[in-house]
């Protein structure tokens, strides 16, 4: 193992504006804005739009060697001016960076003084987070303005017939499942953000600004009438669940990320507790025919080793779909430091060892000690799964070498269903790849 400290090399997390911005693209209507250089603004974009493949829109307050040395108060009013003036958004979502941080601008505080002195529309809500790079990641970014929103939208009035559903960092045909999901199960939701119909947009001809998805003000606003909040992912979804319960009484309700059978298990007989309604026979069907699928395929992963890694909320649910297939963890990674998910992964996989805040040269080191069967992660891992000879399945955040991932689900049932075919089939075609001709197999 390399000795080092003070020296991160090939990072499993990128910087909180970034999840900061993500999060408002999920709000309809919202321009994101990154107070700080033109950089920053420059690489989020370049980030998301290689993941998503669409179009980012994101200004920026253009901080020059002035503003970092004087603060860049007058950037940031001039720049919410020109935004309001300009691109005229329902909403604007501030997310301040490492030089706005580090000379100590107050985002929030200036919001204010502009409000009081009465040149901001009263239509035009202004939300702020604070999202220094220096410490905490996409995650905690993304964490933070949706808690943000939620805590500056959100407004007590009638109980709706309603439950609240912060899905955290997933992609877009995630949410379109976690939808369907709800629909078959006749209950109403808030899913906030919600980036389906954003980055997943239909191709028109036509460029929109603000795309017809993003979760509408109003169901913010209405969040806080809701029976349940459910937050799927502590590090991404919890603390804005948690403020609302603090601020308006709605119970918050944490449950993992819906991947792999158990998750989707509880997800789904959660929303069958709170909502008094039976578990329709569709989704039986759907669960079975996962189960059918997992037998038919199951001796092609079992006892395969793997190694896990990526952003916290997802890499605790994919640790617990492979555990429960038979596939044994032996590396499981995160770079978003969080003891509590450290402890979680430890109940879900005893016998993996755990990485909390680690990068890809870290995984290196130990798979040159011990090899596995098989890495699941974002592109990033690719050069050590080639270095390694060995499969590597896309999931999570970013893939930057693959076409059209994020519009397939990998929360419920179907989700399952497609990512056990993903690691079965893998895995045979690496054999197929690797085997002498004499011993390539027609019938698996
Ligand atoms: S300076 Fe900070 S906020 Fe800007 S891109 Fe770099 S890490 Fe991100």
């Amino acid at each position: 193992m390399t000795e080092r400290k003070n020296l991160v090399v090939n990072p499993v997390k990128t910087c909180q504006p970034l999840g900061a911005v993500l999060a408002c693209l999920g709000i309809h209507g919202c321009m994101p804005h990154s107070h700080g250089s033109q950089g920053c603004a420059s690489y989020l974009r370049m980030q998301l739009s290689r993941h998503f493949r669409e179009f980012i829109p994101t200004t920026t307050s253009s901080f020059s060697e002035a503003q970092v040395v004087f603060g860049g108060s007058g950037n940031l009013k001039q720049a919410i001016r020109n935004i309001i003036h300009i691109y005229k958004p329902q909403a604007i979502g501030v997310s301040t960076t490492c030089s706005a941080e580090t000379i100590g601008d107050d985002a929030e505080g200036i919001i204010a003084e502009m409000r009081g002195s009465g040149e901001l529309p009263e239509d035009v809500v202004i939300f702020t987070a604070s999202t220094p790079s220096y410490k905490g990641s996409h995650v905690t970014g993304f964490a933070s303005m949706v808690k943000s929103a939620v805590d500056s939208i959100a407004v007590k009035g009638a109980a709706n017939d309603k439950i609240n559903i912060i899905p955290g960092m997933i992609s877009p045909g995630d949410i379109r499942e976690i939808k369907r999901l709800l629909a078959l199960m006749g209950i109403k939701a808030i899913i906030m953000p919600d980036i389906s119909g954003v980055l997943d947009a239909p191709m028109t001809g036509k460029l929109k600004l603000y795309q017809d998805g993003g979760t509408p003000l109003e169901e913010i606003a209405d969040m806080a009438n809701s029976s349940i909040t459910f937050a799927l992912g502590q590090e991404a979804s919890l603390p804005a669940a948690l403020g609302l319960e603090e601020k308006h009484g709605v119970s918050a309700e944490m449950l993992p990320l819906p991947i792999g059978i158990e998750n989707t298990d509880r997800f789904i007989m959660e929303l069958s507790r709170i909502s008094g309604k039976p578990v329709p026979a569709q989704l039986e069907e759907e669960r079975g025919r996962l189960v059918d699928m997992m037998l038919d395929a199951h001796a092609h992963w079992y006892g395969k080793k793997a190694a896990i890694y990526g952003d916290p909320d997802i890499v605790e649910g994919i640790t617990a779909m492979a555990v429960g297939l038979g596939i044994e963890p032996l590396y499981v990674l995160t770079g978003t430091k969080s003891n509590r998910w450290e402890e979680t992964v430890k109940t879900i996989a005893p016998n993996a060892h755990v990485i909390n805040g680690g990068d890809l040269l870290t995984l290196k080191d130990l798979m040159k000690e011990q090899p596995v069967d098989i890495m699941l992660g974002n592109s990033h891992g690719k050069f050590l799964a080639k270095e390694m000879d060995m499969p590597l399945i896309r999931v999570g955040f970013p893939i930057l070498d693959r076409a059209n991932l994020q519009h397939f689900p990998v929360v419920g049932y179907s989700g399952a269903a497609w990512l056990a075919e993903r690691i079965g089939n893998t895995l045979l075609d690496w054999k197929d790849a690797h085997v002498p001709d004499h011993m390539l197999e027609l019938i698996m």
